[in-house]
């Protein structure tokens, strides 16, 4: 069988236009929020029993390019009617009982399914793609003599559509396929179906799993709210400690502190510490990598940190030999503990900077150094495949929100996101754990 015709199998996926724009453009941090507010306020249309999302956002892609949503409901009509007049909507492309598509006043698309509750799991399945890993699931269960489509995953009699063998969940669906289930993170063709055979997928870190956050900017350098407003929002977040990492010295336009103000910053934390309960603040910094990878700070004052975190700010043309050299140099510091934002790249506006990764991989495992995994949503930073790789190198990551104001804390499912779509589990990151036994393996360093 062709994968042309096991694309006609998995019916129209290949055309469907709501897989189509895939690689557009809007950020996952712009969308996603905007994309849960949607299905609360859908949720309460009478009839609705339930509703979720699909598609490219479900799978936590870094930019999606529309809102994909699968809901189950008694009168579908009077979904559809509420959803087509919503304020939001600029243009009705489609409106239908059991489809919808609107486009919405934020540029995107948004695309309404209603299904029966008894095949809500297949169209979850089919709906979140990807288009190849919902290809290659229908290519199994062509081998099994079964067919699989949006309605459910069925037995074949002759080439007809014979008995019904699961629909109602995906992982009832996965079993029927002699797959252990697949997180939608991972549904991207990069070696989870082999895994997902041999059961040997790991658990995945889990959205709640984060106890703190190293890269935290307060008002001392770009950052907007003060050291004690950002504690207790951190707090609020549920977070039991975070890293101030303010900006140093050579970073004028930050407002970079040099060493005398890290010192009076630091007897700060020391009064703050005492008035907290259940949030502690550790004395970071991010620390500015120069253009020949020395450091911005002395090594005295490095030393008295809790936590020096690492980042290239300037000099991004440079060559990669030079830029490897120099971003290895700075790691290779007997104070350093993360790198932030490895490759500096902004989506759609920086390019990452020309580096080899997989010396920079080997080099944070020689050096123990903590990789970031940046939240921040026009970062990410590492990006899903590089986290991928770089875990096969057994380096360790960090989620960091770079938290610019006291709301920013919200930024760190997105870096959760990309961590799960790296493959990686709890025991690959360090701020999964408690503050003692961060501050236990930060101490290793000084
Ligand atoms: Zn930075």
């Amino acid at each position: 069988m062709t994968n042309r015709e096991i694309a006609c199998v998995f019916r129209g996926i290949v055309k469907d236009p709501s897989m189509k724009n895939e690689s557009s453009c809007a950020l996952l941090g712009d969308t996603l929020p905007f994309a849960h507010h949607l299905c609360q306020r859908l949720a309460s249309v009478p009839g609705v029993k339930k509703i979720e999302i699909a598609g490219s956002l479900r799978r936590m892609k870094e930019t999606v390019g529309d809102i994909d949503l699968v809901a189950v409901s008694a009168k579908p009509e009077s979904l559809m009617k509420y959803f087509v007049s919503m304020s939001e909507v600029v243009q009705v492309q489609e409106h239908g009982t059991t489809r919808s598509i609107v486009h919405l006043s934020n540029g995107l698309d948004c695309d309404l399914r209603v299904v029966s509750a008894e095949s809500f799991g297949s169209a979850l399945l089919y709906f979140t793609g990807s288009k190849e890993h919902g290809i290659a699931l229908c290519k199994i269960a062509n081998e099994k003599g079964m067919t699989l489509n949006e309605y459910g995953l069925y037995k074949e009699n002759d080439g007809k559509k014979g008995a019904m063998v699961a629909n109602k969940t995906e992982k009832e669906i996965y079993d029927a396929l002699g797959l252990v289930y697949i997180e939608p993170e991972l549904r991207e063709m990069t070696g989870e179906i082999e895994s997902a055979k041999q059961n040997t997928l790991q658990r995945l870190v889990s959205y709640k799993s984060l106890h703190g956050d190293f890269q935290v900017q307060s008002d001392w350098s770009d950052g907007e709210d003060s050291i004690e407003e950002l504690a207790m929002s951190a707090q609020r977040a549920g977070l039991s400690y975070i890293a101030i990492t303010d900006h140093t010295k050579s970073l004028t336009v930050a407002n970079g502190l040099d060493e005398k103000r890290l010192e009076k910053q630091s007897r700060l934390i020391d009064r703050l510490n005492k008035k907290f309960h259940g949030i502690t603040i550790l004395k970071g910094s991010e620390v500015d990598i120069l253009k020949d990878g020395s450091l911005d700070i002395s090594d005295t004052a490095l030393s008295r940190l809790d936590l020096v975190g690492i980042s290239v700010h300037s000099y991004f043309n440079l060559s990669k030999d030079e830029q490897t050299k120099r971003i290895i140099k700075a790691m290779s510091h007997p104070s350093v503990n993360i790198l932030f934002h490895p490759t500096t790249r902004r989506i759609n506006r920086r390019e990452e900077c020309d580096m080899d990764l997989d010396e920079i991989y080997k080099a944070a495992k020689k050096y123990n150094v903590v990789l970031e995994i940046n939240a921040s949503p026009s970062r990410l930073d590492l990006k899903d495949v590089h986290i991928h790789r770089a875990q096969e190198y057994g380096c360790m990551f960090s989620i960091d929100s770079d938290a610019h104001n006291a709301e920013h804390f919200s930024f760190l499912q997105y870096g959760i996101g990309q961590a799960r779509r790296g493959w990686l589990s709890e025991e690959n990151i360090l701020n999964t754990r408690t503050v003692k036994e961060v501050k236990k393996v930060l101490s290793k360093k000084r």
